[in-house]
């Protein structure tokens, strides 16, 4: 562990001096889990880690959060601020001779403004790309986390078509069937559970609902959940009894438009191929603007982070790249239809690292 955070303070300290910046400072975020292996809570209360181009990173935080950091005190200083004082100031007096300053995505803007308005000598700058481009690339061991997490899905969907129930039941009870699969599966949290039966599968992230779901309902079921502060993320689509034959049609079409994307990927082509190529499957079957999302997204640290497989994104893929391929078609007022796999990167393609069935599963 303090081997991967030394590591990752010099590969920011690197990033920092690439772009001609003095620091960097990261709100609770993926980005602050990234370097340090802690994320602190995203509150009224500013806590942030604060990072020069040389030197240890320093945190800031609120009394009561301190002992989340303080097993950390070997490789950060740690300025800790009482409940009566002002944080903004501590952050200002660090800045101190700095003139250009990157800050991350997850500092609330009244934090930001209070730093601006104490500091309008300094330049702030988003900080996104480039601590992105840090997360872009998982290591072997942030693969073989996310191999273990896609394993344990694996073994919540085949639990779940084999135990689970649909028919006559609610969405939200389905939710309740998922969460408690989640959790005895060792996630630390079900991070969202959308169910949309029937005609409310037609909304891509329809929540849930007390709809009863209806014999013969598709139900879209999108899930996701965090076990050491990695995502997992998977969707599937089964039908409550038997399918529709017009159903079990767009099924079939966002199954081929799933492994087109898939042969799509290999080092070099640029993200937005991936997704042009499950497109066409999908417009080519007539379903063109029925699909109305961008084919995925990178995971890892964040449910959703780059590489975005979406028109537009040139960035080229390369071993170690995360993303999620999940084509879907939505017809109003009947259905919809979801799935989704996390692929990796490989040398030569991609990998899979969920294996549950993806053929039209029947459940009663
Ligand atoms: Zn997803």
């Amino acid at each position: 562990m303090t081997d991967v955070v030394e590591q990752r303070i010099a590969g920011l300290q690197a990033a920092l001096a690439a772009h001609d910046l003095d620091a960097v400072i990261l709100g609770p975020s993926a980005d602050m889990l990234h370097l340090i292996g802690r994320k602190l809570p995203l509150t009224e209360r500013f806590n942030a880690v604060m990072l020069r181009r040389t030197g240890r990173p320093t945190a800031i935080v609120p009394r009561l959060q301190a002992p989340l950091v303080e097993p950390l005190g070997g490789l950060l200083d740690i300025v800790v601020w009482e409940e009566d004082r002002d944080p903004m100031a501590l952050a200002a007096d660090w800045l101190d001779g700095a003139r250009n300053v990157a800050v991350n995505g997850h500092l609330w803007s009244r934090f930001l403004i209070a730093l601006q308005t104490r500091k309008p000598g300094v330049r702030f700058s988003d900080a996104s790309a480039m601590t992105a481009a840090l997360r872009l690339c998982k290591s072997a061991d942030e693969i073989a986390g996310l191999d273990d997490l896609g394993r344990r899905f694996d073994a919540i969907w085949d639990a779940f078509f084999t135990s689970g129930r649909l028919v006559g039941v609610t969405e939200r009870d389905v939710v309740g069937q998922i969460r408690t699969l989640v959790l005895d599966a060792g996630f630390d949290e079900l991070s969202w559970c959308d169910v949309g039966s029937g005609p409310n599968g037609a909304s891509p992230l329809h929540h849930h609902s007390e709809r009863v779901i209806q014999p013969g309902d598709p139900v879209v079921i999108d899930f996701a959940g965090t076990r050491g502060g990695t995502y997992m993320d998977t969707c599937r689509t089964p039908v409550a009894g038997e399918p529709h034959p017009e159903f079990r049609a767009i099924y079939d079409i966002v199954a081929a438009a799933h492994d087109a994307g898939n042969a799509a990927v290999r080092p070099g082509v640029p993200a937005e191929a991936v997704d042009a190529a499950a497109r066409k499957v999908i417009e080519d079957a007539g379903y063109g603007a029925l699909f109305l999302h961008r084919l995925g997204h990178g995971l890892g640290l964040d449910a959703h982070e780059e590489p975005y497989i979406v028109r537009g994104n040139r960035l080229p893929l390369a071993p170690g790249m995360v993303f999620s391929n999940e084509p879907g078609i939505y017809v109003p007022d009947r259905w919809g239809v979801r799935i989704e796999n996390i692929m990796v990167v490989t040398e030569d393609g991609l990998r899979s690292l969920n294996a549950a069935t993806r053929a039209l599963v029947s459940m009663s």
